[in-house]
C-alpha cells in the first residue's frame, strides 16, 4: 500500500459522502509566500473563483511512518491555512483506523468521531453565512431588546398626577382653584380629586373646570 492509494481511497470516500461538493488530489495550498501540497480536499466550488476548502485529508500509510504528533501538525497547518474546518488524518485505508478533527479556530483542534465529521460537513455552510446568521441573530436580539424596553417604558411609565378641583361645602358644582365664583367661598373651599368629584358634581360653566384640568 502506497500513500497515493490511501489518498485515492479519501478521495473515493469524500466523492461517495459529500456529493455536493468536489474533490480533488494533490492540491496545491499556500503558506504565506510557500506553497504546499494537500493530499485530498473537498471544496466548494464558485464560478471563477477559487472556492471554499471544506475538508483537507492527510493521507499516510500504516503503519505511520512519522511519529503521529507530526503527522496531526502537518493536517493542521493545512487546515489553519486553508480555514477548512474539518480534516481527516487518514493512516491506511480502512476508515476505522482515521482520525477525524474539527477546526475551532485560533488554533484550537477538536477531535471528533467520524458521525460528527460526516454530519457537520453536511450542514457545511461558507464562514461568510455563518458570520451573516450571527449578525442576524444579533439583529433580532437588539430588536427584540428595544421592543421589550418600549413596553415596559409604556407599562412602568408613571400614570400623571390625577387633577385635584374644589368644591364648596353646599355647592352642587365642582370648580378651579381660581373660579371667581369659588372666591367668596373662600373658608369653605374643599379640594377633591377630579375623578371623584366627576361622580357627585357637575362642573361650573364659570370656570369649566373639567375642559381646563383635563387638556393639561
Ligand atoms: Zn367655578
Amino acid at each position: 500500500m502506497t500513500e497515493t492509494e490511501v489518498e485515492q481511497v479519501v478521495k473515493k470516500y469524500f466523492e461517495n459522502q459529500f456529493p455536493r461538493f468536489s474533490t480533488s488530489q494533490q492540491c496545491g495550498v499556500q503558506f504565506g509566500v510557500k506553497q504546499g501540497i494537500a493530499d485530498v480536499v473537498l471544496h466548494q466550488p464558485i464560478r471563477d473563483e477559487t472556492g471554499y476548502f471544506v475538508a483537507i485529508a492527510e493521507g499516510k500509510t500504516s503503519p505511520l511512518p512519522i511519529p503521529r504528533a507530526q503527522a496531526r501538525a502537518q493536517l493542521k497547518s493545512y487546515m489553519s491555512a486553508t480555514n477548512a474546518q474539518y480534516g481527516v488524518l487518514a493512516v491506511g485505508t480502512d476508515p476505522g483506523n482515521w482520525e477525524f478533527c474539527e477546526n475551532k479556530y485560533n488554533n484550537w483542534f477538536a477531535q471528533i468521531n467520524q458521525e460528527d465529521f460526516e454530519r457537520g460537513i453536511e450542514k457545511w455552510k461558507p464562514m461568510s453565512a455563518r458570520i451573516s446568521h450571527l449578525w442576524k441573530r444579533i439583529a433580532l436580539f437588539l430588536g427584540v431588546l428595544f421592543i421589550v424596553s418600549i413596553l415596559s417604558l409604556l407599562l412602568l411609565w408613571p400614570d400623571p398626577p390625577e387633577p385635584v378641583v374644589y368644591i364648596t361645602e353646599t355647592g352642587r358644582k365642582y370648580h378651579t382653584y381660581n373660579c371667581n365664583f369659588l372666591k367668596q367661598y373662600a373658608d369653605g373651599k374643599f379640594a377633591i380629586y377630579l375623578g371623584e368629584a366627576e361622580k357627585n358634581y357637575a362642573p361650573c360653566q364659570i370656570c369649566s373646570p373639567h375642559r381646563a384640568e383635563k387638556s393639561r
